[in-house]
Order: structure tokens, then sequence, then C-alpha cells
């Protein structure tokens, strides 16, 4: 029980994973190399399952609620009234709440500290670690790391796990249009732009974020450019950065000498590859991780997540060549009993959902079927970047 746990990262994944093996009594320290929790201002849409995972913790990041989705496709207009809402969060707060809860709970939160390295010496991992204050650099021994650095993880490149695929995301704040109710969210699928989909999510009665998601970073920025010209929004500031593609699954635990590195959210591409939503897999992930370490070795948790990624990205190998045609036929067919499985399940039951909506109208699975070989024979340049879709989500 004495074993000490070096996490690297303090965002999403890192700060719920220390607080996890903290409760289980572990001495945890946890090393990031921002100065403050501060991080850029990011508006994140996140399922329900958010408050099932972290409780009423969950509430001071809640900003807003979406009750309903307005998919738009070349003219078509399909709403979606959710069961449970969606929650707006906003990234600084979750932050805030989560390293409130880290440190209550035991952890040591080191800021202004960079993982610069480490090796194995003498029974231990010792962590090279850079403090931003005055430059100088320390080592600092634990038995066991976790890298929770997020996409371009220094510590998955130490270890020698490889580079992940990423693509970009982009999106500015706006000022919402006249008529839009602040709990609706806007989708359009717009294939000749973007295999994924823009969006608009208000973040308050006044304002919201508009973005999408795209392989290259300028290429992505010059799309929402246009798209928002269009539409009559004026950016007020941009929030961006790359985002893990998952493309399979990779084992997230490595041994150098006698000690475990394991990697936890981003650092880990637990992504759903559906919508690049990170934070939600993020944590069941971290519970995973944990799970691993107080276990000694991985379980039902990690299993799980493993498998509903792995439904993600079979969902997204099918959607990923969708034209605009397609997109109108997933319109057309939605028949009430579609709808109210989307209403009912959330992209966090992908296995549901597939499984509900296949039942309910099994021409969505011969759309996806035909979409997916029409990839494999004609795979558009955009789809290099993509994961082992070798076809063309
Ligand atoms: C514009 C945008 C919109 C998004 N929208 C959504 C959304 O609506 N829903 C959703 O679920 N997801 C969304 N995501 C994805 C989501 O933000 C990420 O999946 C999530 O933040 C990942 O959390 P993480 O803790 O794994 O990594 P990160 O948040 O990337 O954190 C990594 C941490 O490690 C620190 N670090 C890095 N290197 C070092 C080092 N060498 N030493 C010490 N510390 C280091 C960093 O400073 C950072 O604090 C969005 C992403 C973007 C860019």
């Amino acid at each position: 029980m004495s074993r000490e746990i070096g996490i690297v990262g303090a965002s999403a994944a890192g700060l719920f994973t220390a607080q996890l093996l903290s409760q289980a009594g572990r001495r945890v320290r946890v090393f990031e190399c921002s100065e403050d929790f501060d991080p850029k201002p990011r508006t994140l849409i996140v399922t329900s399952f958010l408050n099932d995972i972290l409780g009423p913790a969950a509430d001071t990041a809640v900003v807003n609620q979406i009750r309903t989705f307005e998919l738009f496709t070349d003219g078509r207009r399909a709403g979606i009234t959710l069961r449970r809402p969606d929650l707006v969060i906003e990234r600084t707060k979750l932050i805030h709440g989560l390293a409130a809860a880290a440190r209550a709970s035991g952890t040591e939160v080191l800021l202004g500290r960079r993982f610069l390295g480490m090796e194995h010496r003498g029974g231990k991992l010792a962590l090279n670690v850079e403090r931003s204050s005055d430059g100088i650099s320390e080592d600092v021994r634990v038995d066991t790391v976790v890298g929770a650095d997020g996409t371009a993880s220094r510590v998955a490149k130490v270890a020698g796990w490889p580079a992940q695929k990423s693509v970009s995301l982009v999106q500015a704040t706006v000022r919402l249009p006249q008529g839009l109710s602040p709990d609706t969210t806007r989708v359009w699928f717009i294939p000749d732009d973007t295999p994924y989909f823009y969006w608009l999510i208000p973040d308050s009665p006044t304002r919201g974020v508009v973005g999408l998601i795209g392989e290259d970073g300028p290429a992505a920025r010059r799309a929402l450019d246009r798209f928002m010209e269009k539409r009559d929004f004026t950016p007020l500031e941009y929030q961006a950065a790359r985002i893990p593609v998952y493309s399979k699954w990779v084992p997230i635990r490595r041994r150098i000498g006698n000690s475990d590195v394991y990697l936890v959210g981003d650092a880990a591409g637990h992504v759903k590859v559906t919508t690049v939503g990170g934070i939600v897999t993020g944590f069941r992930g971290a519970h995973g991780v944990a799970e691993a370490i107080l276990n000694g070795g991985p379980g039902y948790k990690l299993r799980a997540l493993q498998r509903e990624l792995g439904v993600h990205l079979l969902i997204r190998k099918f959607i990923h060549n969708f034209t605009q045609a397609h997109y109108s036929q997933v319109v057309d067919l939605l028949g009430e009993r579609a709808r109210k499985d989307l209403e009912t399940y959330t992209r966090d039951e992908p296995g549901r959902v597939l499984w509900h909506l296949c039942l309910h109208q099994p021409r969505f699975l011969l759309l996806g079927l035909r979409a997916f070989l029409m990839g494999v024979r004609t795979p558009r340049a955009r789809d290099e970047a993509q994961p082992a879709v070798t076809v063309r989500t």
C-alpha cells in the first residue's frame, strides 16, 4: 500500500485518476507543466453520464443543459428531444472541481512541473521534472507512472508507445442567432467539408460555440470561417487543439524495469471516434487504470471501455464515407421508433444505439454497409489520415 504513484498531467483524466487512487489509500503526486489551473477556455458537451461518474461534483462545471438536437443535411431537418438532457460544461470549472476533489482525497498537485523523461533506477522510476519557476530539473522517485498528458503525450513517447493519429477540433464563440433556444444544439452534415460534422452548442442564453472536426488544422479553420460567414456568425474567439483518433485498442500498460507505466485519457486515445469526445471516456479510462493499478492487472472496466470504443469505431467506419445523399436518406429513414432510440440512448451507450437502430430500421445497416464498401473501392484523399479505416468515424 505504500507504493507511490506519479501522474503527469493535471487535466480531466489525470486529476480523476489521482482522486480514485488517493481515495484507495495510495500516495499520489500529480505533475502539471502549467503554472495554474486556468487552461484556455473550452466549451464541451457531454452526456448525463458525467453526473453518473462524478456525482454532484459535476454540477459546478455545468453552464447549460441541452434538451433538443436539430440535425441538418441538404435542406432536410430532424429534431431529437433527449430523454436525459446533455450537459454543456466549461473546462476550467471542471478542472477546478476535479483538482479540489483530488486534493481533498490526499493527492499532492504540483503545478509548474514539466515532465522531461524517466529511467529505471534502484528499483524505482526516476522522473525528470523541470520547475518552471527557475528552470531547474529534479528527479522524483515513484513506483508507478500514469501518463495523462494529452494527445502528444511525452510519457507515451519516452515509454515507447507509437505516436497517435489525431484530428483538429476548432470552434469559435459566437452570439446566438435570434430565435434559437439555448437548450437546442444544431448539427450540420456537410461531407464535402468534413467527414464529421459542424455544431452550434449554446453555452448561455446569448452565446454558444460553432465548430467542426477536420483532419488538417488550417483547412478546418478555413472551412469554419466560410461556414460562419455564410450563416452570419461573427467569431468572438477561437478554441482549438488536436485530439486523438481512435483506430484500435492499445494496451495501456508498459513495463520499464520492474515498474509500470500507464496511459489514460487522450494520452491513451480513449476518445469516441464517432464524435471525437474524450471527457466521459477519459473518466472511464481513469476508473479502468485505477482498477488495474490497485488490483495488479486490467479488469472489467477497461474491457468495457475497449468494447465501447470498438463500437464507436465500427459506426465511424460505416458513416465515414457518407455522401450528402446518404445523410439525406438517414433523415428520411428516421421513423418514430428509430427517433425514440436516439432520444433514449446516448452516445455513451453506442452498443445500445446501434442494436436498437438496426432493429427498428434495418435499412440503416444496409446504408452503412454500402457506404463502407464504397469507401473500400474508392478511398478519398482525406481518408489517408484516418484510423484503421483505410476505408471510407
Ligand atoms: C475545441 C475542442 C472541443 C472539444 N469538445 C469536446 C466535447 O464537446 N466533448 C468531449 O467529450 N470532448 C471534447 N473535446 C475533447 C476533450 O477536451 C479532451 O478529450 C479532454 O480534454 C482530454 O482530457 P485529458 O485529461 O486526457 O488531456 P488534456 O486535457 O489534453 O490534458 C493534458 C494535461 O497534461 C499537461 N501536460 C502535457 N504535457 C506535459 C508534460 N510534459 N509535463 C507535465 N504536464 C504536461 C497539459 O498541460 C494538460 O493539463 C474537445 C476538444 C477541443 C480541442
